[in-house]
């Protein structure tokens, strides 16, 4: 709480300063609010190409995937003001440099109760740095997914669906991991591509929020997925203009198609959500249109070639 109390006073000052140098602090974190404690924030973290979603609850937080390797102290920056004494979670959804390469960042600069991981291990210098810093990481739990129920505390629960662990396609072993607060649920399947979903079918449900799997690519976010999930809105963290057709055109399709509302962190930065466990709220009404396709589409749609 004195964390707090302090972050609150630096925020007054840097606030005073801001207003009398006319500056702009749009890449800070969202400012601290006592009123918050109630409340449930969802931190969808712009990490360029990469993944990381940060979830304040009170005095319990969790930190889902941390980017890449340089987008690590980004990541410890953003998250300090908001963490109480240690992180109580770490969700490292797969083994891609996309998600873990900034964790070994994380790992050092804060005491992490547990780590849950999808159970494989990879021949990568981002899995080895990650790896180093879980062993050095003291009395921190580093568990494979297995189906569980976290108790985030006032009511919010962390379900953890066990399901494809060992396949060939490391995106398809993400650990699946269902937010339930009131009556919103937030669905997060990391790299989960349409290969995948099928397992899933019979064991998800409908969500509010849909954490877009794989960075919109074209190969997750299914018809069939999408039928059993039906979510109202779809959040996409992706790198602007990056090399991978993030998101693709035709997830992107298939999700208006569900009538799910699109936010891009490739847009607007870090999108910061509200739940009070009745609603939720954005601090960005900037939807994603089929124009923000990866770029490598547009390109494409001018040849003509998009629908095929
Ligand atoms: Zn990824």
């Amino acid at each position: 709480m004195v964390r707090k109390w302090m972050y609150l006073l630096v925020c007054t000052i840097v606030l005073a300063t801001t207003i009398f140098t006319g500056t702009s602090l749009a890449a800070e974190p969202a400012e601290y609010d006592n009123e918050m404690d109630s409340k449930m924030v969802i931190h969808f973290i712009d990490v360029g190409e990469g993944d990381c979603t940060f979830i304040d609850f009170g005095e319990y937080e969790v930190l889902i995937d941390a980017g890449s390797n340089m987008a690590g102290e980004t990541v410890v920056d953003y998250i300090e003001p908001y963490v109480d004494g240690s992180l109580d979670l770490v969700i490292a959804t797969h083994v891609h440099h996309d998600h873990i390469g900034g964790m070994d960042d994380v790992l050092k600069a804060y005491d992490v109760k547990e780590i849950i991981h999808s159970g494989d291990t990879y021949n990568t210098q981002s899995y080895l740095d990650f790896y180093d810093a879980v062993l050095a990481e003291p009395n921190c739990m580093y568990t494979e997914d297995e189906d569980r129920i976290i108790d985030m505390g006032n009511g919010a629960t962390l379900r953890i669906i066990d399901g494809i662990d060992g396949s060939e396609n490391i995106n398809d072993n993400s650990v699946i991991a269902l937010l339930e607060y009131g009556v919103t649920k937030v669905l997060f399947t990391g790299d989960l591509e349409e290969s995948g979903e099928a397992y899933y079918l019979n064991l998800l449900e409908p969500v509010q929020v849909l954490k877009v799997g794989h960075h919109g690519s074209a190969t997750s976010s299914g018809t069939n997925f999408l039928s059993v999930v039906n979510p109202q809105i779809g959040i996409i963290s992706a790198g602007y203009a990056n090399n991978s057709i993030h998101p693709h055109i035709r997830a992107m399709r298939r999700l208006f198609q569900a009538e799910t509302e699109l936010y891009g962190t490739f847009k607007v930065g870090c999108i910061v959500m509200t739940l009070d466990g009745e609603s939720y709220s954005l601090n960005t009404s900037q939807t994603l249109q089929y124009a923000d396709a990866g770029i490598y589409h547009i390109i494409r749609e001018f040849e003509g070639e998009v629908w095929k």
